[in-house]
């Protein structure tokens, strides 16, 4: 590593490479913004796959035989939560009909 300004050669000091001249080398790349760690506000459907619990459902799709299932209030509180299925094969989604 040499000097820029005068090829002297550069000496670690403080950290960082310095001449005699007194030139100093820009500290390493320090990544100044700050990674935003993004809400997952939306389950998507990788997600979906890890968090949801499976159960023994017919797909209407695809005929397969397992699917994802989560709980959604729809209406009123005094309502029961409908069930909703996502077939683990194809994606295909419905809802439970009482
Ligand atoms: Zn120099
Ligand atoms: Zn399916």
């Amino acid at each position: 590593m040499f000097c820029p300004k005068c090829g002297g050669l550069l000496m670690p000091s403080a950290g960082r490479m310095a001449c005699s001249c007194g030139y100093k080398q820009k500290e390493g790349k320090i990544c100044e913004k700050k990674i935003k760690e993004k809400k997952l506000e939306i389950i998507d459907s990788k997600q979906t796959n890890k968090i949801l619990p499976t159960v023994d459902a017919d797909c209407e799709g695809c005929g397969h035989e397992k699917a994802y299932f989560w709980m959604l209030q729809t209406r009123s509180s005094d309502e029961p939560e409908t069930r909703f299925f996502k077939c683990c094969k194809c994606g295909h989604q419905w809802r439970e009909y009482d």
